[in-house]
């Protein structure tokens, strides 16, 4: 029997995946509901999400489309906005926006203009990724755009992430390796920018709801899992779930790192350690009720713009409401986000969103949640194998992302086939 713990996306990705294939598991859950952190509440009759906000449509999507409700659907023309100077610029999309842009000095401009003389793919292990893009772009272009852009992404500091780790696989993938003239020249990014967004209708919860719609085996909620054993010298696995004993021949852990440490302690003692060392960045989504929207997908902040958002994504633009903006802070830049009060991030979010856009906001909701930093933190993993049977699917031990835990899961699927 194989046991999955943790029912967010890899979890169950894995077990449609296993199911498939015809392979017997059982799936264990903590909580009450399953998709960790994709979730979607209804407030006011409008669908908020709590994690995840939109996917980009993929081949790892088509299957599951069918079974996820009417979605909304934008290809990818919408402008990505920055906060600089107390307003917002449009991120420059071709060579003229970009020369005209007063986003950035006529000195920044000239030094971004050298990149495609700068070293190629970071290839030296001690790079911070932000350090790489400085190099590449000088420090204004990287400060105002690619560095709050890339940042965003993961709700992390470039300069504390491994540049070889974080930054080339995906320029890797998306055969970028020069950013201002790739981005905007006329053969833009391809996979970037020419994959379109979806939206779930109801929210992202379409897609956990739609991955459990697809499983054949059993799913048990409220079954937190506390650790796993060895089971007397066959090799196999007693998983300990409340006052449960499972016996188990594989056991794949999706939980976070930390609940993942404890769960591998007496069965991976090493691996726990290292999974204890990794850290989490802490993140307030502020969801925001808007009087209208600007144009686009949303906005980051430069990095010496003094305000403590650290983006917002006009969910509103995407999801036919054309109110909803939610409103992201913490991250590393802001780890005190833990100890501020509910009342004063509120407060932030709303008057800082109205000082950059002169939109007048309420607050609907406030989440708190996290994310993996992908830091040098992340150096504890290497050389770190589980031991046979074991095995760790999650954004940590791979690609972050919904698409890239669909990817994993269905290669761990092949995998536990291919070992019968
Ligand atoms: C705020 C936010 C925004 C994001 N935005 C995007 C985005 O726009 N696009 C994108 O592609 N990705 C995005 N991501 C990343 C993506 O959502 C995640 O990588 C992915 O959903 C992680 O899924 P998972 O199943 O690996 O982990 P999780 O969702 O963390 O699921 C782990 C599950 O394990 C359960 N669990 C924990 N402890 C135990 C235990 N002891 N026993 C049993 N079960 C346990 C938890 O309750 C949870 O259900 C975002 C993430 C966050 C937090």
């Amino acid at each position: 029997m194989i046991v999955i713990v943790g029912a967010g996306v890899s979890g169950l990705a894995l077990g449609m995946q296993l199911s498939a294939r015809r392979i017997p598991y059982i799936l264990l859950e903590s909580s009450d509901r399953v998709g960790g952190v994709v979730r979607t509440i209804e407030l006011e009759g409008r669908s908020l999400d709590l994690g995840p906000q939109r996917l980009r449509a993929s081949p790892e999507l088509a299957g599951l489309r069918p079974h996820m409700g009417p979605m909304h659907e934008f290809t990818d023309d919408l402008p990505v906005l920055i906060a600089r100077g107390g307003r917002l610029h449009p991120l420059p999309r071709s060579l003229g926006e970009a020369l005209r842009t007063p986003a950035i000095s006529t000195a920044g401009k000239l030094r971004a203009a050298l990149e495609p003389f700068a070293a190629l793919l970071p290839d030296d292990e001690s790079l911070s990724a932000g350090a790489y893009l400085r190099r590449r772009v000088g420090r204004e272009v990287y400060e105002t755009f690619l560095g709050p852009l890339f940042g965003g992404l993961y709700g992390s500091d470039p300069d504390r992430m491994d540049a070889t780790r974080t930054l080339r696989p995906g320029m890797e993938a998306l055969g970028v390796n020069s950013f201002v003239w790739r981005l905007l020249g006329p053969r833009r990014a391809k996979g970037l920018m020419e994959r379109s967004i979806l939206v779930p209708a109801d929210g992202m919860a379409a897609l956990p709801r739609a991955l459990l719609e697809r499983q054949e085996h059993e799913v048990r909620l409220s079954c937190p899992v506390s650790h796993v054993g060895s089971f007397g010298g066959t090799g196999g696995f007693r998983v300990e779930a409340g006052d449960e004993s499972i016996e188990a021949t594989q056991v794949v852990v999706t939980t976070p790192p930390g609940p993942a440490s404890r769960i591998l302690r007496e069965v991976a003692p090493a691996l726990s350690v290292a999974l204890g060392k990794l850290r989490m960045n802490p993140l307030a989504l502020v969801h925001l009720d808007a009087d209208r929207l600007p144009d686009g997908l949303g906005f980051q902040v430069a990095f010496d713009e003094p305000m403590r958002i650290r983006g917002v994504t006009f969910s509103g633009n995407l999801d036919g409401t054309g109110r909803t903006a939610v409103v992201f802070m913490g991250g590393m830049a802001d780890p005190e986000v833990v100890d501020t009060p509910d009342a004063e991030l509120e407060r932030t979010a709303a008057a800082e969103f109205t000082r950059v856009t002169g939109i007048p906001a309420r607050v609907l909701h406030l989440h708190r949640t996290a994310m993996p930093t992908w830091d040098r933190s992340w150096r504890a993993l290497d050389d770190l194998r589980p031991p046979a049977g074991i095995h760790l699917l999650s954004a940590y031990s791979g690609r972050p992302g919904i698409i890239g835990r669909l990817r994993e899961a269905e290669r761990l699927a092949r995998g536990l086939q291919r070992a019968g």
